[in-house]
């Protein structure tokens, strides 16, 4: 191996996530970015060792299937009040 451990190989799977690309490192933090694709098509950087630290399963998509439904009434009723 040898190789840092933050860094990220692209084609790397991480729940949902592929990574598409290491995107540089960002200018305050020197932190190295993935650029990543979710399998619900949405695309999004996150630091590689966020992704390291492995709570990073999804753009989002995946806790907001469990709020779905809630922010689907919540639509619904707003649409009525309307
Ligand atoms: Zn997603």
């Amino acid at each position: 191996m040898g190789r840092s451990p933050k860094f990220l190989e692209v084609g790397e799977r991480f729940g949902r996530l592929v990574v598409v690309a290491t995107a540089g490192q960002e200018e305050d933090t020197g932190k190295t970015l993935a650029h990543l694709r979710c399998d619900c098509g949405s695309v999004l950087f996150r630091t590689c060792s966020a992704m390291r630290r492995g709570n990073t399963k999804s753009c989002g998509c995946l806790a907001s299937e469990h709020g779905h439904r809630i922010g689907l009434i919540y639509a619904r009723k707003k649409r009525e009040e309307d």
